[in-house]
């Protein structure tokens, strides 16, 4: 998997992609990360990428052609997939992190200031993802948390110990969230481990983590379970 992320903060995305898993996903070839600035690609002697907006207000837009510029600059290979970080796009989640772990290039466009000049999206047509129903400062979060968790669907990224397969919303789980985990000590402040855990019978096991599962998305998130 490829990443490009078009960004005026590129070490935002190079430092985090510098630790932990990303670090190690990129050491053994299963990702990679470039990051495009569009301040490269201004023609001024300021290097302006962003500008008022025309009919008044408050704040700064992002201009068009040192974006299409960046993005035109990013070689595209064919199964790739071009997104806008934007609070207006589809909202995120984990079975857009699986469909998009099966292409071979995610081309992420971070925005800044106010957003956008409306024709980076009419010109570009990128597809617009939305981390939620608030608004960050940048796109870099985002980009981050898309790289992030649909590295996680790369085969060999994860170890055999990280494993996805349980993870909340997971096909595995069918979509529920995950039950409850303990580790050592057995008993810790006066709250013991369940003993179903401890006595080695894998089909309680099995039935106590799926009544679990059950229980927590019921309660937590309902809009999850389909009857
Ligand atoms: N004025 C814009 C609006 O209301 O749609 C928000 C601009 S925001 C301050 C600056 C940039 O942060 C956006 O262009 C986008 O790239 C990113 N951003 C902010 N909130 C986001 C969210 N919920 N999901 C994805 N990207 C977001």
């Amino acid at each position: 998997m490829r990443y490009d992320v078009i960004t005026l903060f590129p070490d935002i995305i190079k430092d985090y992609c510098s630790y932990s898993i990303m670090k190690r996903g990129a050491e053994k070839g299963i990702i990679s990360v470039n990051t495009v600035n569009p301040r490269d690609f201004t023609h001024d002697k300021h290097r302006h990428v962003d500008d008022t907006p025309y009919g008044g207000s408050s704040g700064m837009v992002l201009m068009a052609p040192p974006v299409f510029e960046a993005y035109e600059s990013i070689e595209r290979l064919e199964n790739s997939e071009f997104i806008m970080l934007t609070p207006q796009g589809e909202p995120y989640n984990q079975k857009i992190a699986k469909e998009l772990s099966a292409k071979e290039q995610l081309i992420l466009l971070c925005g800044r200031y106010e957003g956008f000049d409306e024709r980076i999206r009419l010109g570009l047509k990128p597809r617009e993802i939305s981390l939620g129903d608030y608004v960050l400062t940048g796109g870099e979060l985002g980009a981050l948390c898309i790289m992030d968790s649909v590295s996680r669907h790369l085969e060999g990224f994860l170890n055999k110990e990280e494993s996805l397969l349980n993870d909340s919303f997971s096909d595995e789980l069918e979509g529920r969230l995950e039950h409850p985990q303990y580790t050592r000590p057995q008993e810790y402040r006066g709250m013991k481990v369940p003993e179903v855990l401890l006595n080695g019978n894998h089909a309680e096991i099995a039935k106590f983590r799926k009544e679990q599962q059950i229980l927590r998305t019921k309660i937590r998130r309902p809009d999850l379970i389909n009857d």
